[in-house]
């Protein structure tokens, strides 16, 4: 998750926007309520579109590495085929020049899809005695 920046959140409660930290999205990530960082009131994403898109950027944190593989290997493939006699000069450096500008426009697209604003609701933490309940009723199962 570390891959993933530029996701903001959106207090429902103080009406505030403000960047998401590495631990709030881990939060998120397992549906944990936490802390809003200026009301300190208790967030949750309770829309399941969002927490939907919030799953799915973990396969944008792929498509880096992804992409630099196959732009080096297309470079290479590029200039084997100059060596042999497949392409000319000029073919070869249009090939390089494609690879390279598709990996940025590509690049930008999935940085693009990975900026977006959480819509955090105020949740109510579980009270004391519910936790305690919970621990008793794993303890006795044990
Ligand atoms: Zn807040």
């Amino acid at each position: 998750m570390t891959a993933v920046i530029g996701i903001r959140g959106h207090c429902a409660h103080c009406d505030m926007t403000f960047e998401l930290k590495p631990w709030q999205l881990n939060a998120i990530a397992i549906d944990e309520p936490f802390g809003c960082t200026y009301c300190h009131s208790c967030l949750q994403l309770c829309c399941h579109k969002q927490l939907r898109q919030f799953r799915a950027l973990d396969q944008w944190a792929l498509v880096r590495p992804g992409m630099i593989i196959l732009t080096c290997a297309t470079l290479l493939m590029a200039l084997v085929a100059e060596w042999v006699g497949l392409l000319s000069v000029i073919g070869q450096l249009n090939v390089s020049l494609i690879a390279v500008l598709a990996h940025f426009l590509v690049l930008r697209y999935a940085r693009h899809r990975q900026k977006m604003t959480l819509n955090l609701q105020a949740v109510s933490p579980l009270p004391i005695e519910q936790l305690a309940r919970v621990a008793c009723t794993r303890l006795g199962q044990q």
